[in-house]
């Protein structure tokens, strides 16, 4: 090889150096070489700046320093382990990190192993700030659930909307079918709750549905649901229960409506209830069995319970 050709190549090792150099330097994404016992040894200014260190703060510092106090055993540990070179090491992973202004961000990094010039491994890692994507997320998926509990409840009392109840009652059916369990079904209605709202207004009148909601519920046991079926109509689902014991439980409601007082303006309320029990295994025909039992519960007076024929 001649002296000229050598001299080229020299060059251009160089040059092949000052432009990793350069290209670690100008990085978008942070990168830092940690020493096999973690500390610094090398910070790219975008992970310096990701961070809010200077170059000289972070050198020759532990790199748990960036590493939120909870968390610092179980990385240190995993950073020995990725210099020993286990091969379960999870090369990318998921992190909370705190950065020098207190601010808590989430980063994924990927990792690889490297020989020092003192022929010992070193650990590089590279970061991607995630915080946004992941803050999108969460909102996404809070907005998901609360779509989902939206699609399900009423969104007045928190009670299960028709829909949800319907296909509750169905459920409910099918065990009865295969297993021959009872089950009872209540329909309510509020007593004259047109009053209310003509006399206080509709949001008194949206209080005294949630407040009677309470009330039922408080008195229920944790296997019952309470459904709203439309307005001021409610369904209670009775699984496991008789006519006779849901009538029992129903008039204790009944009584406990009756004598609690709503709102601020201490208004009474009193509630129709028709009661129907498993005979057969169609909710449209119970559905219709209860309505009945309530339309004569409304007709013989109100304020009471009345049990579908067919029941009894
Ligand atoms: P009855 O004893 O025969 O049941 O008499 P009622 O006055 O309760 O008559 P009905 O059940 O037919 O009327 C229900 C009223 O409930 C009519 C409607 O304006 C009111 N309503 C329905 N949904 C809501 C609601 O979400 N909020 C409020 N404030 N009122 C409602
Ligand atoms: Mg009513
Ligand atoms: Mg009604």
């Amino acid at each position: 090889m001649t002296g000229t050709n050598t001299d080229h190549l020299y060059q251009l090792v160089n040059r092949s150096k000052r432009n990793t150099e350069n290209v670690i330097k100008t990085a978008p994404l942070g990168i830092c070489i940690t020493d096999p016992q973690g500390h610094f040894e090398m910070v790219n200014p975008a992970y310096c700046q990701f961070y809010g260190y200077q170059e000289e703060e972070l050198l020759g510092q532990h790199f748990t320093l960036v590493v939120p106090e909870a968390y610092r055993m179980q990385v240190s540990q995993l950073h020995d382990e990725f210099i020993r070179g286990d091969e379960n090491y999870e090369l990318r992973q998921e992190w909370e990190v705190r950065c020098n202004n207190g601010e808590t961000r989430t980063i994924i990094t990927e990792a690889a192993r490297i020989e020092g010039d003192d022929g010992k491994p070193r650990k590089v890692t590279f970061i991607v700030d995630i915080t946004q994507r992941k803050r999108l997320e969460e909102r996404l998926t809070q907005a998901n659930e609360r779509l989902e509990y939206l699609a399900h409840h009423d969104e007045l009392t928190g009670l299960l909307n028709r829909r949800q109840g319907l296909a509750k009652l169905e459920e409910a059916l099918e065990r009865c079918r295969r297993y021959g369990n009872q089950l009872s079904i209540v329909m309510f209605d509020l007593d004259n709750f047109k009053n209310v709202n003509d006399t206080y207004g509709h949001s008194t009148g949206d209080s005294v549905l949630q407040e009677v909601t309470q009330v039922v519920n408080q008195q229920l046991r944790s296997t019952d649901s309470q459904v709203r079926l439309g307005g001021e109509e409610f369904l209670i689902i009775m699984p496991e229960v008789n006519a006779e014991a849901a009538h029992t439980a129903m008039e204790r409601i009944r009584q406990q409506v009756e004598q609690t007082t709503y709102t601020e303006h201490q208004l009474t309320m009193t509630l129709s209830a028709g009661i129907a029990c498993y005979v057969e295994a169609s909710s449209t025909r119970m559905l219709d069995r209860a309505d009945k039992a309530m339309y004569q519960a409304k007709q013989a007076g109100r304020n009471r319970v009345v049990i579908a024929s067919s029941s009894v």
